[in-house]
Formats: structure tokens, sequence, C-alpha cells
């Protein structure tokens, strides 16, 4: 309600400055009047779109074999008291009925794959409720590992995950269900949205768009000291995180929300502004 009201100020400003822009330029008062007529409500749909389609998502009960994916595979899901599950469900069902979830050319891909890419970006939006991602993006689930130069799919691909600034995010079906089962501390699809949420404000940096910007000189501090850390082999992240800023991103956030405890005891410092970059404190919570 508070976003359609937000619309409808912003539709409302829109089209007084289409009036007063076109009266400007010596426009005639009625084409001026029936501009602004016309831009209002089309921004206002514009605005709202998303917002009245959520609405219609909520009114649905949240499928049973859904649930019973989550409770199967999502740690995370599985420790939230009833509140937050539904709150959880919400997310997963907004991020997999907005994006386009299928195996390689547009093959269908089963109900427990897509949920599990929604527990994914579930995770990571929890701390933001509603969060919008940006960057509608396909998301395409090979059965196995890929080669990186013509997607051959066999247990020794290069690949378990991958994602640019524009396209699908590329993941393996395998490595997926793996992360979830608790394959030492990863989880590429995580990972890989992690990237996505870095390439939100244009280039994947390791800064990623939701960060306040007075954080930005602070993150960068501490990515840099412990990027030296896994280079010094004095760190718990996966040294691939030292390849460059944003694999250090990708790798912090999947440590950060698989193995909170073991983070925030030997890296303060980086799991305090993972923290302020999810809005979550998933170490806190294991206490409860
Ligand atoms: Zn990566």
């Amino acid at each position: 309600v508070l976003n359609a009201a937000l619309a409808a100020v912003a539709a409302g400003i829109a089209s007084a400055v289409v009036a007063l822009g076109l009266a400007g330029v010596g426009t005639s008062l009625e084409t001026s009047i029936v501009a602004a007529v016309i831009t209002a409500p089309a921004l206002f749909l514009f605005l709202t779109r998303r917002n009245l389609r959520r609405i219609a998502i909520d009114r649905a009960p949240f499928p049973d074999a859904w649930r019973r994916v989550l409770e199967d595979y999502v740690a995370y899901y599985r420790r939230l008291g009833p509140h937050d599950r539904d709150r959880f469900e919400r997310e997963v069902r907004y991020f997999v009925l907005e994006h386009v979830i299928t195996g390689p050319r547009g093959r269908e891909v089963s109900e427990e794959l897509r949920v599990l890419v929604g527990a994914c970006a579930a995770i990571l939006a929890f701390g933001r409720p509603g969060y919008a991602w940006n960057q509608i993006r396909d998301v395409v689930i090979h059965d196995d590992a890929f080669d990186a130069d013509d997607y051959a799919v066999h247990s020794h691909g290069e690949l378990l995950g991958q994602v640019g600034a524009q396209g699908p995010i590329v993941l393996s079906a395998r490595s997926l269900r793996g992360g979830f089962l608790g394959l030492e501390g990863h989880n590429v699809g995580v990972h890989e949205l992690a990237h996505v949420l870095d390439f939100d404000d244009g280039r994947a940096d390791g800064v990623p768009g939701i960060l306040p910007w007075r954080e930005v000189d602070g993150w960068l501090r501490v990515l840099h000291d412990e990027v030296r850390k896994i280079e010094e082999h004095q760190s718990v992240l996966d040294g691939y995180g030292a390849k460059n800023e944003a694999e250090f991103f990708a790798v912090a956030t999947e440590t950060f929300f698989e193995r909170p405890n073991l983070l925030r005891e030997k890296h303060p410092e980086l799991y305090a502004m993972l923290s302020k970059v999810y809005g979550q404190d998933p170490a806190q919570e294991l206490l409860h």
C-alpha cells in the first residue's frame, strides 16, 4: 500500500512536470493537459505492476510440495520460527515466479530445482523484505558441471556456476543440491546470486549496490585486509576468494551464510560488514 501511494505521488509529480515542460516550450494548454493526463496513469501502472503481481502471488497458498523441498534441503529455513518461515516462503515464491528457470534450450526442470534457486535468493534477501531483484535474469540449470567454452556437461566440467554482466545465471543441478546438503560450506546458488547483487551497480567489483555508500571505504579496507589473509593462509575463506574483488565478495557471502559462527569468531570485522550488506545476523540467529 505504501508503495502504491509513493507510486501515485511520483505519477502526479511526473505529470505536473510534463505539463509545465510542455507549457514552457509554448505548447497549447489543451495539449499540455492531455499529455499530463496520459502520463500519470501510465507511470502509476508501471510503478505498481510488480506490487500488484506480488499481491496476487501472496493470495495463493504456498504449495505443500515446495514446503517439503525447503524442509528437506534448506537448513536456513528449518531453523526459522513460523512467522519467519512465512516470510521466507514469500521471498522464494517471488523469485521463482518472477524469473524464468529452465534447463538448457528451455527444457523444463523439476519444481525441486526451481524452489532451491528461490531459496538461495530468499537467503540473500531475507534481511531486506520484499527485495526486488533489479536485474531479472533467466536461470539455466545443467544436470552437472559444464565447460566454459561449449557448455559440454560432465562430472569433471570446469564450472559449477557462472554469471556475467548480462545474460542468464547458469548453475549445475548437482552442485545446487550439494550446496544445501552441507558440502564444505559451499553453496553455488548463493555464490552466483551474490555476483548478481555485485553487478547490480553496473560492474562486479566486490562492492554490491545494496551497501550504503558511506560504508564503501570501510568495506574496501576490510576486503583488502581479508584478501591478504587468504594469501597468507590465515583465513577460513576458500582460496578462490583471493582471485579478485568480485570472487572475494561471492566466497565471503557463501561462508557468511554457510558457516556464520566460524566466520564471526575468526573474522569479526568481515562478519560485521557482511551483516550490514545483508541486513541480517545469521550467527546470532543460530543461538536462539
Ligand atoms: Zn564466482
